[in-house]
């Protein structure tokens, strides 16, 4: 059986830092309009299609004499707080370059879904650290940091070999692997680096940007909560467009809504 080296032994060769989190969109709604409605929209944006479509369509308001724009009649809806016709769409995001600490923030909405690295399967003894810009500003904080990620890898990779020895009598090299991972991910830091992807209604993505952009929210949430608002500004401006950027007190940029908030 292996031995365990002390922390003094152990050697540092540097730990990846990742300083940008990436936000990809993955996902949008398609509108199909059925041939049997006497109806049409000046916009091509599919999502917002839909919403005027699923809003008409509790009425049978198919003709528009008044010309209204789909622009008005979204915002109409959205201001009398008829909210339940922005859930028939979708936007899917992929999202890297972010900690753990994020996705634990980020998966307690309950309306949208997730799908995350898994560390059970995937080796982590070189996956890069997010570090907060708080401690990389500040030379010696940045290095302590760097200092205790190296050596948390470096543990969780001696006990990843260890157990793997452990294990030995597990036939199945997959579930040996397993059982390994599982314990040693212990040890790392809620700085390590993950990736998920993540969907929702427009309804829940709003809920999740009036928290997540407010200067009240996390730093590294509220980083990529401006992100998303911005993918989200261009997928549909008639649902997003309201947001106001602001600036926080420590100079970073922040978010709120100017319509009403659920
Ligand atoms: C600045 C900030 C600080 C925070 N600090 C902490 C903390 O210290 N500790 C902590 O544990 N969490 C903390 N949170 C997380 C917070 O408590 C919520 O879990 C998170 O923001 C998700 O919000 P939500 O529940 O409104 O949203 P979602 O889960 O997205 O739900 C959306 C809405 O659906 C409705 N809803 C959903 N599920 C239910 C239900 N079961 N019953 C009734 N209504 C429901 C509610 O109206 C809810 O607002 C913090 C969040 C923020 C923004």
């Amino acid at each position: 059986m292996s031995q365990l080296k002390t922390a003094e032994s152990i050697e540092t060769e540097g730990v990846g830092v990742v300083k940008e989190p990436t936000v990809t969109l993955v996902g949008r709604t398609e509108f199909v309009k059925p041939d049997y409605v006497p109806w049409q929209t000046d916009t091509e944006v599919d999502s917002q299609a839909l919403i005027e479509f699923a809003g008409r369509q509790c009425y049978r308001s198919w003709s528009n004499p008044a010309g209204r724009t789909n622009e008005d009649y979204i915002q109409n809806m959205m201001n009398m707080g008829h909210l339940s016709v922005i859930e028939h769409t979708l936007a899917s995001f992929h999202i890297s370059g972010v900690s753990r600490s994020f996705t634990h923030e980020l998966v307690r909405h309950r309306h949208l879904s997730f799908s995350q690295l898994s560390q059970r399967y995937v080796d982590e003894r070189d996956e890069p650290v997010v570090e907060p810009e708080a401690i990389a500003s500040d030379p010696e904080l940045h290095k302590i940091f760097s200092e205790v990620a190296e050596h948390s890898q470096r543990v969780y990779e001696q006990i990843v070999e260890r157990l793997d020895e452990v294990f030995a009598d597990v036939e199945s090299k997959t579930d040996r692997r397993k059982l390994a991972r599982q314990a040693a991910r212990s040890v790392l830091p809620n700085a390590t680096q993950t990736e998920i992807v993540v969907s929702g209604n427009y309804r829940a993505w709003r809920h999740f940007l009036n928290l997540r952009c407010s200067t009240y929210a996390e730093a590294e949430i509220r980083k990529v909560a401006m992100k998303i608002l911005e993918i989200l500004k261009e997928e549909s401006p008639v649902v997003f467009g309201d947001y106001k950027e602001i600036t926080a007190s420590d100079g970073s940029r922040a978010a709120e809504p100017t319509m009403a908030v659920e």
